[in-house]
Formats: structure tokens, sequence, C-alpha cells
């Protein structure tokens, strides 16, 4: 892949610190490099441009030394980070070029540092915006030397002046006096210009107030590009770390050819309801399985199986509000669970659910139709029953938790929300889920038994005195 000088949109830049080779990686890093190179090759050229102004202040031979290093280093990067690029060449070693490639941009920066006469602001945002990028687009451990290298390269050069050793500097004062028309010049230290006797007092503090424009603005400029592109790097890498938690959730709790919640969410999301319902509510579970399914899928082929799954996943979707949960339990069987519906509105929701699935007519290659039917079972408890299964959980103390789920998994994978009282919720849910869910599935194998393609509730099972249901709580 070809790599870009531009390529700093959001999308584009994650799919490159994340899916890019590592070749193109390091081109890319490269290719930022040049761009912070250039733009001190720029300020040599506005310098130099400006040479009549600047002359007393800048040594103006360093600059032209300084300018040819520009030069050769933004060339050397220019070419790392083209098709030319040793780091392209699957032949040579990628890793030795990645260092080098870090060395010598270190050396770099520390060089433009102390040869700018150090300025914290520079140091700081070259340090940081160097490594973060280099972190995330080459190996870490290079960049980490680097860094480290680098740090210590500029404690050294801040120590050097105090051990005798002059640095070379841009900052020159060589005016014998002070010019009149001339506001925009740095001394390099009070020393220097002390050293200067033509200059009093007087002169050192005027210069000190009109001479920071060039040496500020050049620190700003050097800098204030950069952080803004660390802090654009850094949003994008936290948007990227949302996205990808975002959708790790969505694996982690969405069934994937159906699109509803698996298993494992609906049956989380049933523990919530019941912690959170309120003690004047029923709650209502169906259980839903597809006729002769195996039948489908032997006729018309797996394919076509999952195609009805999905029709019928759509369906329940449609004909089922928010607050009500849906999640495919099995390969062909659905649990719904109602809260706040009473046992009547739970068998009319029921009905009109096997019914629409009836209704649907399902076309294959444009020519064969056949219809799918379900059968389902129903059970409630009412509010009462409810408040009563809590306070026997709670005399029991019990602390274990159930459903059939991974509890080893920590609760934040499968939750948006967590639950407010972990203790209640661990004690409630596995009873009641597993009555709920099993008395429910008892009904489920009895619309079977009776000849599928119909609705049986455990309740009135249990009112009948089919021995099956004896007991609500299972006592
Ligand atoms: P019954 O009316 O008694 O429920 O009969 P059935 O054929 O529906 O029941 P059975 O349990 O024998 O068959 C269920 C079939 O569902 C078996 C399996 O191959 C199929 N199945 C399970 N998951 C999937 C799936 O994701 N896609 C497809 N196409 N088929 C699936
Ligand atoms: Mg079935
Ligand atoms: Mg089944």
């Amino acid at each position: 892949m070809a790599v870009s000088k531009y390529y700093l949109g959001y999308k584009k830049l994650s799919k490159a610190v994340f899916e890019w080779q590592a070749a193109d990686r390091t081109s890319l890093l490269a290719s930022f490099m040049v761009m912070d190179v250039f733009s001190h090759w720029l300020w040599c050229l506005f310098v130099w441009y400006q040479r009549d102004v600047y002359s007393a202040f800048i040594d103006m031979s360093l600059l032209y030394s300084l300018w040819t290093g520009v030069t050769m280093v933004c060339v050397f990067l220019l070419w790392m980070s083209s098709r030319f690029s040793p780091a392209k060449n699957p032949h040579n070693n990628l890793y030795t070029w990645q260092a080098v490639l870090i060395t010598v941009y270190s050396v770099y920066i520390t060089f433009i540092i102390v040869i700018l006469g150090y300025s914290s602001l520079v140091t700081g945002v070259s340090l940081l915006g160097s490594a973060m990028l280099g972190m995330l687009l080459i190996r870490r451990r290079y960049v980490w030397r680097a860094f480290l290298g680098q740090i210590i390269a500029i404690l050294l050069v801040t120590l050097f002046p105090y051990c005798g050793i002059t640095l070379p500097s841009l900052r020159q004062m060589s005016a014998i006096t002070l010019p009149p028309s001339i506001h925009s010049y740095m001394t390099y230290s009070d020393m220097t210009i002390m050293k200067n006797e033509a200059l009093n007092w007087e002169g050192i503090n005027y210069l000190r107030q009109s001479s920071n424009i060039l040496w500020r603005s050049t620190h700003m400029y050097m800098s204030l590009p950069k952080a803004i592109f660390i802090i654009y790097m850094f949003r994008t890498l936290l948007v990227v770390l949302d996205n990808s938690r975002k959708e790790t959730l969505q694996h982690a709790n969405q069934d994937e050819l159906t699109q509803l919640k698996n298993r494992r969410y609906g049956l989380m999301q049933m523990k919530q309801a019941l912690v959170t319902i309120e003690e004047t509510q029923d709650i209502s579970v169906i259980l839903l399985d597809l006729d002769w399914f195996k039948e489908v899928n032997d006729n018309y082929g797996h394919d076509v199986g999952d195609q009805v799954l999905i029709t019928v996943a759509q369906t329940l979707s449609q004909s089922l509000t928010d607050d009500m949960i849906v999640s495919r339990y099995g390969g062909e069987e659905f649990l719904i669970v109602l809260p706040d519906k009473s046992h009547a509105s739970a068998m009319v929701i029921a009905e009109q659910l096997r019914r629409s699935i009836a209704e649907n007519v399902i076309t294959v290659d444009n020519q064969t139709t056949f219809t799918i039917t379900a059968s389902l079972g129903v059970y409630s408890l009412t509010y009462k029953e409810c408040a009563s299964l809590k306070q026997a959980n709670r005399a029991a103390g019990k602390t274990e938790t159930g459903c059939e789920l991974d509890e080893s998994q920590p609760t934040e994978c499968y939750t948006e929300s967590t639950f407010d009282n972990q203790t209640e919720f661990t004690q409630l849910s596995q009873d009641i889920c597993q009555l709920l869910i099993g008395t429910a599935d008892k009904a489920l194998y009895e619309a079977k038994h009776r000849g599928r393609n119909q609705v049986v509730s455990a309740n009135e099972m249990w009112a009948a005195g089919d021995h099956r249901i004896n007991s609500l709580y299972g006592t």
C-alpha cells in the first residue's frame, strides 16, 4: 500500500495504526518526521530571508550549517518515507531501519533544541510528540530507549555550561550598541549581554522586553502545531479504543446470526429485570421453539434455515416493545421475558407471536414458498409470588449466581450498567430464573406434545393439577 503523506483523517489514521503492515507504518512515521523537519527548514528560510534584520543576533554561519543539516535529515527522512525506502524492501531488516530512523530523529531533535537555545516548550512537546507517535507506529522498545536517551542528552546539555563547555547556539549578541530600529531579538543569557560592556542595565532591560518576539514566536511555531497534532492523535486513539470496546461488548452480547441478544445477555437482562421490578409488578416468560425446524434444514438447506431464523427474529423484534427482553436462547429456541406483564397479557402476546410467525410466508429462490410454525410455553409469576420468592431467597441467604451464566466473566462484559445492589442481584437470580424458564419449558414441551403450533400456559397446567408442574417453588 502506498503511503500518503496526508494520511491524517481519523478513520484512515486508525486504520494505519492498527491495520497497516509494519513497513508502511514505519514509512508513515518517517513522513510525519519529514513534516516536522520541513517546518524547521522553512524557519531557516525565513531567517535567511530576513538576514538583514537578524544577522546582528543570529550566528548566520551557524544558520547555514544548520540549514544544511536540516536539509540532509529531511532528504533522509523523505527517502525513508518513499516507496524506495529500505523499510519497504522485504529483504532489508525492518527493525534495524526503525532503530536507525528513531536514532537519527532523536539526535536531530536534541541538536535542534540545543542550537535554538533550549526551550522547555519545544523540548517537552518534541519529546512527548515523537514518543507518542513512535509508539503507535514502530517497535515500542526502540521508542522507549530513544526517549530515555533523549532525556539523558537534554539533561547533560543543560549541565554543560556549568562545566565550562560552550555549546553552539544560534543566539548571538554581536551588537556593540543597541540598534534603535530593532525590536526583535532575544539574548542567549544575561551573562552574554553582561560581557558586552557596551550595553548598560537599561539596555539589557530594553533588550529583555523587546527581544522576546523572535524566539518566543520561533518556539511557538516549533511546538504548537506539534502539540495540536499530539492531542489529535490522542483523541483518535481514545475514539478507536472506545469503538473497539463497544464492538467487543456488542459481540459479547449479541447473537451474530439473528442480531438478537444472545442467551447469556438475555439471561443477564432477565436477572436485572427481576432485581429492578417493582413490588406490584407481575413477570412473565415465554419460551418459543420452532416446529419441525430440522426438516427445513433437511429440505431446503442450512442457509434457508438461517434465513428462517433471521426472519423469525425480525418478527419477534417487530412485535415486541423495548421493555420486553427477547434473546436467542438456543438453536431455534427464543426466550422472551415480559417484565410487568400479567399472565393474561403474556398469553395474548404469545398468541400474537405464534400467529405472526405462522402467517409469515417464506420464499426460497423466488419459487418455492413455505410457512413455519412455533410452539410456545408461557409462565408467569404474580408480584405476590415474586415477593415471597425473594423473601425466601433472602432468608436462605443464598449467594450463588446462576441462570447457567458464565460467572467467571466480569459482569461488565455483558452489561452496560451495573446493578445497584449486587448482593440482592446474586441472591435472587438463580432460583427465580430457573423456576421461570424451567416451568415455561415444561409448558413448551406440552405444546409440542399437543401437536405444535400452539401456546400452552404452565399456570393453567398447574391449576388443572398437572403433576409435571406440581409446585411453584420447587419444594
Ligand atoms: P421440534 O418441533 O420438536 O422442535 O422439531 P425440530 O426439528 O425443530 O427440533 P430439533 O431439536 O430436532 O431440531 C432443531 C434443529 O435446529 C437442529 C439443528 O440442525 C437446527 N439448528 C440449530 N441451530 C441452527 C442454526 O443456527 N441454523 C440452522 N440453519 N439450523 C440450526
Ligand atoms: Mg424445534
Ligand atoms: Mg429446539
